[in-house]
């Protein structure tokens, strides 16, 4: 019989709000996750051999087999996770400092490829190892493996434990805010970092968020602008609790994470009406 197992990917995004521990600016960044979980049948199917079938079923029994709305529950789960405990790496927009849990993040990501070598160097060696190792405690068998394939296999363990240990003593070593307070490139594949200030000393002119959270205005990110500062960020029945109760009026400025400007707050639909 075949069955055609299910992937599931989820995706979401979320706004983080820093405090600069350098020059103690706020600044705001656009978090963007995706989740994927696999059912143990496409597992078994996929291209993945014995291992990663292995390995893919000890994932998927821990996920809820192959029910969708399981999978999809649980990559939601962990994406949510995701979003509220990790960071990107974006540095203050005014000083260029990473904060603290940026650094071990950064940290975390330095050479993940020498992660995959050792492991893999390993498993060379190791399987092989451990096959001429039982033949040879055979008594029918002993003696049958030439020294020469043990070494071989040995010699690769030993590289994969040597590029373990390189790898950490590298990530050891590795700060991203090497080089403060000069410019340094951007972080790769990391969001840009907004000063809050700059977007409220000058709204109508700032595009501070990517546009791919535009359109569902009641699960958006909000800031408003009360008097000379920028607030936020709250959730959009927040933002009509401040309308409600006389806090936000129409011509003030409020501001929707992943939209191109700020507007007013009479312009937005849904917002000054007295319904829930
Ligand atoms: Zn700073």
């Amino acid at each position: 019989m075949i069955v055609h197992g299910v992937k599931v990917t989820v995706k979401g995004s979320t706004i983080k709000n820093v405090r600069c521990e350098a020059c103690q600016c706020q600044y705001v960044y656009e978090m963007v996750r995706q989740k994927s979980r696999t059912s143990d049948n496409a597992a078994g199917a996929g291209a993945f051999g014995a291992i990663g079938a292995l390995a893919m079923a000890g994932v998927s029994a821990a996920t809820g087999g192959n029910d969708p709305e399981k999978l999809r529950a649980d990559a939601r789960k962990s994406l949510e996770r995701e979003l509220a405990r990790t960071c990107d790496p974006v540095a203050c927009p005014a000083c260029g400092w990473y904060q603290a849990d940026m650094v071990k993040e950064a940290r975390k990501r330095y050479r993940t490829w020498m992660l995959g070598l050792g492991a893999t160097l390993m498993v060379l060696g190791g399987a092989p190892l451990l096959i001429m190792l039982v033949i040879n405690t055979d008594p029918h068998t002993a003696g049958r493996v030439s020294p020469l394939a043990f070494a071989a296999a040995g010699a690769l363990v030993i590289a994969g434990v040597t590029t373990f240990v390189c790898r950490w003593r590298a990530q050891r070593g590795f700060d991203i805010n090497q080089g403060y307070p000069s410019p340094r490139p951007p972080y790769p594949g990391a969001p840009t970092g907004y000063d809050v200030k700059q977007i409220a000393q000058a709204p109508g002119s700032a595009q501070p968020l990517p546009a791919s959270r535009r359109g569902r205005a009641e699960a958006e990110t909000w800031f408003y602008v009360k008097g000379e500062a920028q607030a936020g960020p709250v959730t959009w029945s927040a933002l009509k609790r401040l309308v409600e109760t006389g806090n936000l009026a129409g011509q003030d400025l409020v501001y929707a994470a992943g939209s191109a400007d700020w507007v007013e707050v009479s312009s937005v639909p849904g917002l000054m009406t007295a319904s829930v």
